[in-house]
């Protein structure tokens, strides 16, 4: 918001659209934030060793991978457990 702000004074006047796409920006942002935690949380536990197979192959964990992702409010970054399995 305080980027809005100097328009407002600079102009002499009220400058609706740069207050409305700055609210948007402000928004988006948070909103970003917010869709990153939320899919980065760690529902089921983070060292899990393993993941099951109904073919009974063994997987391994190679550690975290971080994924860049464009939604709506803008790019997230994603971190997900990666395994490898053995045949
Ligand atoms: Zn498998």
């Amino acid at each position: 918001m305080e980027r809005a702000l100097p328009e407002w004074s600079s102009r002499g006047g009220f400058d609706l659209e740069a207050i409305e796409f700055a609210v948007r920006d402000s928004l988006q942002r948070v909103g970003a934030r917010f869709l990153e935690q939320l899919l980065n949380t760690d529902w089921e536990g983070s060292s899990r060793g393993w993941v099951p197979c109904d073919q009974q192959h063994v997987s391994r964990h190679v550690g975290k991978r971080e994924k860049t992702v464009l939604t709506v409010v803008g790019e997230i970054h994603l971190d997900r457990e990666y395994y490898h399995a053995e045949l």
